[in-house]
């Protein structure tokens, strides 16, 4: 049999293992901040009527510039931040995870360097890897924190294309100041990539780096349907930025890289944008109860802003990670040594964490 190592692979992907949280069966899947509830009945009508009427046309190709389901993202982005985004401030892609791989193609690439503050979104440097951009671990505070005047230093020294700043930050749940962002664009010349893929699940009073866009032509805020859309499966992501950097990263996308059904179920889910974001109220209570009631097991949480919860400290998380496993609650170990990482969901599935959770803290704090 062929092995990895007989073919004639890139030097700087050898030895790595594929991203990927691993797809164990479970009855209470709590490990990829997916929302779970249902979709509303009256969007999958909606569906099959606009999947039906794209699909006439399928011998067509799509919109290239996707121009009708840009003017409806940027109208979402405008009514829920408050600052006006104009349809040619927004780019769109499969999953957020292609926008920010069309950002590095753009802007990061052979030669350069990107810097991320880790713990954070493990893809950054993988998709850093995958587009020959080298790669910087920018530090966290002991809280998890970006700590203001270390992160601009460090950028200062390092000099980075690109600045990943996640917030609300995953796996940690930690928001990031709108200061701090402001200070890492002023300290560098590269972009600023502001990851908000869980920005709807923000505490109140936690506002969107969107604020920031106006003057600021290398600042990229970057977002998803996946999560609080509860559209995963969808592969939508998109950004908004100045219109030169759309204009950037139409030099490195594929011609027709998001398919008419794509747009038309995109477009059809926005239709319907209040009734799938009433379920974040929700998911914020829940994640809310399972941070009131670790202490009482004896554990701690990190100040969450997502849908997710940073849960220990225990003596072995991999240890404890397996015995939720076996009563049935597939949580994340994201491999920081004493925390496990939890996905707020249903009532129901918060009971059965916290149920699991009572039997196993007791041996392995
Ligand atoms: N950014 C962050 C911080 C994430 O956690 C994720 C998904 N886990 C993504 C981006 C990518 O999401 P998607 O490609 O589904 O939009």
């Amino acid at each position: 049999m062929t092995s990895l190592e007989d073919l004639p692979l890139r030097p700087e992907l050898r030895g790595r293992s594929p991203y990927g949280a691993p797809q164990v069966p479970a009855a209470h899947r709590l490990n990829t901040n997916e929302n779970p509830h249902p979709l509303p009945a009256e969007l999958l009508a909606d569906l099959g009527a606009a999947l039906g009427h794209a699909a006439l046309e399928l011998n067509r190709y799509p919109d290239r510039d996707a121009t009708a389901l840009r003017t409806d993202l940027a109208a979402y982005l405008s009514h829920t931040s408050g600052e006006i985004v104009a349809p040619a401030q927004v780019w769109a892609a499969n999953g957020s995870n292609e926008v920010l791989q069309q950002i590095l193609q753009a802007f990061g690439g052979a030669g350069r360097t990107a810097l991320g503050f880790t713990p954070s979104y493990s893809m950054h440097p993988i998709i850093a890897a995958g587009t020959g951009t080298a790669w910087v671990d920018g530090s966290r505070a002991p809280d998890f924190g970006i700590d203001r005047a270390a992160a601009v230093a460090q950028v200062r020294d390092v000099a980075p294309h690109v600045v990943f700043v996640t917030s609300p930050n995953n796996p940690t749940g930690t928001a990031v100041d709108l200061d701090t962002v402001a200070a890492l664009y002023d300290a560098t010349e590269g972009v600023v990539v502001v990851d908000e893929a869980y920005a709807e699940f923000a505490r109140t009073g936690t506002p969107s780096a969107l604020t920031l866009l106006p003057g600021r032509p290398r600042l990229i805020v970057s977002r998803t349907m996946s999560k609080a859309f509860g559209m995963a499966g969808l592969r939508l992501g998109y950004l908004a930025a100045d219109p030169a950097v759309v204009d950037a990263l139409q030099l490195v996308r594929l011609p027709y890289h998001l398919s008419s059904l794509t747009q038309a179920a995109a477009r059809t889910a926005l239709a319907h944008t209040d009734a799938l974001l009433a379920t974040v109220d929700a998911v914020r209570g829940q994640r809310d109860r399972i941070v009131d009631a670790l202490p009482g097991l004896g554990l701690t949480s990190v100040a969450s802003d997502a849908n997710f919860v940073l849960f220990g400290r225990f003596a072995d998380a991999p240890a404890a990670w397996r015995a939720l496993l076996d009563r049935g609650v597939l949580v994340r170990d994201v491999g920081l040594p004493g925390w496990l990482r939890v996905t707020a969901g249903t009532a129901e599935e918060t009971t059965a964490f916290l149920t699991a959770l009572g039997e196993v803290a007791p041996d392995h704090r």
